[in-house]
């Protein structure tokens, strides 16, 4: 909480100010209830005139500045959690764009936005609970027992004495309620990743069947997060009627004990009404500040879950002095390169030289390491020896921005957002015009079938591009690293067959492409790869094999073998 404070809050001492001050407002007004009352019952007893003129316009007019010192203390408070909780969202949000992709596999989509949502959510309400509470609440109680001891000093000392023996049982509670509530942030983080799960899934739900096995699992989990749900409710809903039976005791009390002082004349009977009001009145805010504690127990988790998050630092970052590399050549080496994601090498000694101009193929068994070889170049991921250079220089010399500037990367996932196809395409260099685009387009064979579309470059794409055949986002996919434009192309190649059409449009884009830069493209189809001017064979993270088609074919060796498989020889 203190970091909160110390991080998000303090900045904000302004609107933090005029908060303060509404709020001393509000239970300055409040304040002046107890005092009327007991004027008024003075007056009734004296039966005084000045009752009929001067207290009725008092009255009205106390209640409507309280009235609007609530309502501007209230959305100044609000506006400020906001505010804050807005800000954090931001943060946290760009923290992990730029995070290393480690981070971001490391666990479900559903537990990040879990986190983002649910967790912040906790903090906003925790935020305006203490301002609220500690602050307006404590002022109305401070004015409150001032009031009282005006009254009579000896009953208030009475009260005093008994009333934090009766919130034992609410702060009891409250300490439970933590517990439960640091439980109820876990499931629901599970929820939200399984429904996330559930309805990316979709088609294999469908196709497969399992709308009953979906149905029932995520059943189980909204009947987990029932149960939780309502231990907390009836956790809060016990502190309510213990505060109304407290409230009668003590305004019990209060009369047994003020009715014999009365009658034995040291109390007027308007202190008596006047104290009581001020006790009544002292009930919210006690309780207010009674459950505070769960409050900011509940958010103290969650700001540990947000700051986790935040603090998680980058493996991968820029060097401290890095050299300044605008346009690249293109040339790329791998020395002895050694990587793995968890204990086991994935990738083991690898070397090899890719010159612009040159195609390289990468080829092997699923599993091998191929898509890693891919990876380690933009730096996904770091090497973990070896070296990896670019013109020369070590990869990591270079700042990420510079570096990845280089390259283009057309993934067999063709990322698409969900956004119109010209948006899509200009995502290789945000800054380029309609008709570098189209151009764009056009050498991607792509431009006659979004002229086809109802809104031609205009038309959505859907949610990862759904709304379009696997051919056309891979065109879309090469047109947006046409517009980049880099001297490194990196290819995955599609593993899903593609009609024979969109095949050889895609091949001649690609030839296109590839044209005087250094192409790594990871190669499924072996028919695709047999004018690479380099195939590396690959196994088990190691290069077993490399040479151009016809060598490798005559060597007879794991090449042979899988184009073999693949039905393929020439
Ligand atoms: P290929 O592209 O040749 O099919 P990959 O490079 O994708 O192979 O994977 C090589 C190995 O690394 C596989 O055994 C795979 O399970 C593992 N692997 C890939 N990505 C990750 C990751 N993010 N975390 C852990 N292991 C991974």
């Amino acid at each position: 909480m203190r970091r909160l404070w110390r991080d998000w809050i303090s900045s904000r001492k302004k609107a933090i100010a005029v908060a303060l001050g509404l709020m001393a407002l509000v239970s300055a007004t409040s304040s002046a209830y107890p005092a009327l009352i007991r004027y008024v019952f003075d007056a009734l007893g004296a039966a005084s005139a000045d009752l009929i003129w001067q207290v009725p316009p008092l009255i009205i007019g106390i209640t409507l500045i309280k009235g609007v010192a609530m309502y501007f203390q209230v959305r100044q408070v609000n506006q400020l959690a906001l505010l804050i909780t807005t800000s954090i969202q931001k943060a946290m949000t760009a923290h992990l764009i730029r995070a290393d992709l480690a981070l971001v596999m490391s666990a479900p989509v559903g537990e990040f936005v879990s986190r983002l949502m649910n967790d912040v959510l906790i903090v906003r309400e925790a935020i305006i609970r203490l301002a609220n509470n500690l602050i307006r609440d404590m002022l109305t109680i401070i004015t409150m027992v001032a009031m009282m001891v005006w009254f009579d000093w000896l009953l208030t000392l009475i009260v005093l004495g008994v009333y934090p023996l009766a919130m034992q049982p609410i702060i009891k509670i409250g300490q439970k309620q933590r517990k439960q509530s640091s439980h109820l942030q876990e499931q629901m983080a599970d929820v939200t990743s399984l429904l996330n799960e559930t309805l990316t899934g979709s088609r294999m739900t469908r196709a497969y069947g399992l709308e009953g096995h979906e149905t029932r699992r995520t059943a189980l989990a909204f009947d987990q997060l029932f149960d939780r749900l309502f231990r907390l409710t009836l956790g809060r809903a016990r502190i309510d009627p213990i505060l109304e039976v407290l409230g009668g005791v003590a305004v019990a009390g209060v009369i047994a004990l003020a009715g014999w002082r009365v009658v034995n004349g040291e109390m007027q009977v308007g202190d008596v009404a006047g104290f009581i009001t001020a006790l009544l009145m002292l009930v919210q805010p006690v309780r207010g500040l009674g459950t505070l504690n769960a409050v900011v127990q509940e958010s103290a988790a969650a700001s540990n879950r947000i700051f986790a998050l935040l603090d998680a630092e980058r493996q991968i970052n820029d060097p401290v002095h890095p050299l300044a590399l605008t346009a690249a050549k293109g040339a790329l080496d791998f020395d002895q390169v050694s990587f793995s994601y968890g204990e086991t090498a994935t990738i083991d000694g690898i070397s090899f030289s890719a010159r612009p101009g040159q195609v390289t193929a990468l080829v092997g068994p699923s599993g091998a390491g191929k898509t890693t070889v891919i990876n380690l170049i933009p730096r996904l991921f770091d090497r973990s020896s070896g070296q990896i250079t670019l013109d020369g220089h070590d990869i990591t010399e270079l700042t990420l921005d510079d570096l990845r500037r280089q390259m283009a990367l057309v993934s067999q996932d063709a990322m698409l957002f969900n956004d119109t196809i010209r948006n899509n395409i200009r995502l290789g260099r945000l800054d380029a015009s309609d008709d570098e685009v189209e151009a764009a387009a056009r050498e991607a064979a792509a431009h006659d079938f979004i002229m086809g579309q109802a809104d031609g470059y205009d038309t959505l794409v859907g949610e990862g591009g759904g709304r379009l055949s696997g051919g056309q986002r891979q065109r879309i996919s090469i047109a947006r690293a046409i517009l980049r434009n880099a001297p490194v192309l990196l290819l995955d190649e599609a593993t899903s067959a593609l009609d024979a059409e969109s095949e050889k449009q895609i091949q001649l884009a690609l030839e296109k492409l590839a044209a005087g830069r250094t192409t790594i493209v990871v190669a499924h189809r072996l028919s695709t790869v047999q004018n690479a001017d380099q195939i590396l064979v690959m196994d088990q993270g190691r290069i077993v094999e490399a040479g151009q088609h016809s060598t490798l074919m005559k060597k007879d060796g794991l090449y042979a073998r899988l184009c073999a498989l693949q039905h393929f020889s020439e």
